[in-house]
């Protein structure tokens, strides 16, 4: 029998909790996998028994498909596998799936002090229960390995699958990230800042399946003065983790800056500064269709970001604001941040225009208290201006895709 074609698995789990959308929610992940493996030698991709299976055409191409969709969400782990084409005869498939343990085993077990065989019937129609399984293909394992079995804390675990047609055999399980699809949940805009926090937000809605926008301020006239290709890098590592490129809308700070000067004290600068890139950002995601705005806040974490300061800079904001790293401290961001890939990019150096702000806000502003130091600085006008003066770039995982220096309409 020629040898088949390699197959992966990518096993989704919160998906499968989905009662009558669940299709959906599946063909929204297939898809996700065609973006994620392009360029790759991909044959199909089939949805069997509560996984994907993707069918490759060339054996090179595994470990490298494996590493791409590493990075889709809604994929709990991945196996690279090799299949086992079942005919009607079950011992005789059983004993070319012990063959192909064995010779996996022969690759992967180098230094393993203990083994297992863990079988699992997706088609319960096979004749051998899982352990019966275990028990024939360890068995044949057990004198050509020569170690002890441990049901517990193997370490080499041959595993396999059976499924209707085939039977998958296996020896690693790859964790990926988890949760839903990007694009299922709608779009957000991301307030993008170039520091640590606010790209780890971004990625922790992606993997709620949200699809973001990024918006980003900036200090100096030109967004080329600034900390824009900061911000281009690192969306451009956060893209691989996203089916499609990215769009960043660049909004200058001097709008804000012009009407503060000689009007807003110094202890309000910083959050009424906030209020200016919440209520921009509002309005630029009712533009683009995106249901909520998302910053890299966490509870006091810097003096702007008190549960009074945070409740004040935005009373009159009606599209609801996430704030996914709430509850984190700056160590688990960081960790996160490494984890992510972003955690280098973000330490490069910057000119953020938050740093250039009075270092001593107040700690518990009050709403009604910003709401008259707005009208008194004529933010509305200034947060007009920043609409007609705000550029947008497309950034996907190889980097600029292209900038439009046209204004975007009101
Ligand atoms: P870090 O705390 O790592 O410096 P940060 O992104 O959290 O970075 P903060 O100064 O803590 O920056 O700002 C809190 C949040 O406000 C950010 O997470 C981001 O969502 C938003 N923000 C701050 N500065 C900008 C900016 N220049 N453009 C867009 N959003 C910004
Ligand atoms: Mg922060």
């Amino acid at each position: 029998m020629s040898e088949a074609l390699p197959v992966i698995g990518a096993h989704y789990a919160e998906i499968a909790l989905k009662g009558r959308n669940r299709n959906m929610f599946v063909r929204s992940l297939k898809n996700n996998m065609f973006h994620a493996l392009r360029g790759e030698p991909v044959r199909t991709i089939n949805h069997v028994e509560s996984r994907l299976l993707v069918r490759l055409d060339d054996h090179e191409a595994v470990d490298r498909a494996v590493e791409k969709l590493s990075r889709v969400f809604g994929i709990q782990w991945l196996s690279a596998t090799t299949p086992v084409l079942r005919t009607d005869d079950p011992l005789a498939d059983l004993a070319r799936v012990t063959d192909t343990a064995t010779r996996l085993a022969h690759q992967d077990a180098a230094g393993a002090k203990s083994f297992r065989v863990d079988a699992r019937r997706s088609d319960k129609t096979f004749p051998m229960n899982s352990q019966a399984i275990n028990e024939h293909v360890g068995g044949a394992l057990q004198p050509i390995l020569k170690l002890p079995v441990n049901l517990n804390h193997a370490e080499f675990t041959a595993h396999v699958l059976v499924l209707q047609k085939e039977m998958l055999v296996f020896t690693t399980k790859v964790r990926c990230g988890g949760g839903l699809p990007v694009g299922v949940s709608g779009r957000l805009a991301v307030l993008l800042s170039g520091g640590i926090d606010s790209p780890v937000a971004a990625w922790m809605m992606m993997k709620r399946g949200c699809r973001p926008e990024f918006v980003h301020f900036f200090s100096g006239r030109t967004r080329e003065e600034t900390s824009v290709a900061k911000n281009v890098s690192l969306l451009t590592k956060l893209a691989r983790w996203s089916p499609r490129p990215f769009t960043l809308h660049c909004v200058p700070a001097y709008p804000y800056e012009a009407r503060a000067v000689g009007t807003v004290e110094d202890a309000y600068d910083m959050v009424l500064f906030r209020r200016y890139m919440v209520k921009t950002a509002e309005r630029i995601a009712r533009r683009e269709n995106c249901l909520a705005l998302v910053t890299g806040d966490s509870v006091g974490q810097v003096a702007s970001q008190t549960l009074h300061n945070l409740r004040a800079i935005s009373p009159d904001v009606t599209v609801p604001i996430l704030r996914p790293l709430v509850g984190l401290d700056k160590v688990e961001i960081t960790d996160l941040s490494r984890r992510i890939g972003l955690f280098e990019t973000s330490i490069e150096p910057y000119r953020d225009c938050c740093s250039i702000r009075s270092p001593k806000p107040v700690l518990n502003a009050h709403p009604n208290e910003l709401l008259t130091l707005s009208d008194e600085m004529g933010m509305e006008d200034a947060v007009t201006e920043a609409i007609k003066t705000s550029t947008k770039l497309k950034v996907g995982p190889e980097g600029l895709i292209e900038k439009t220096t046209r204004p975007e309409p009101a």
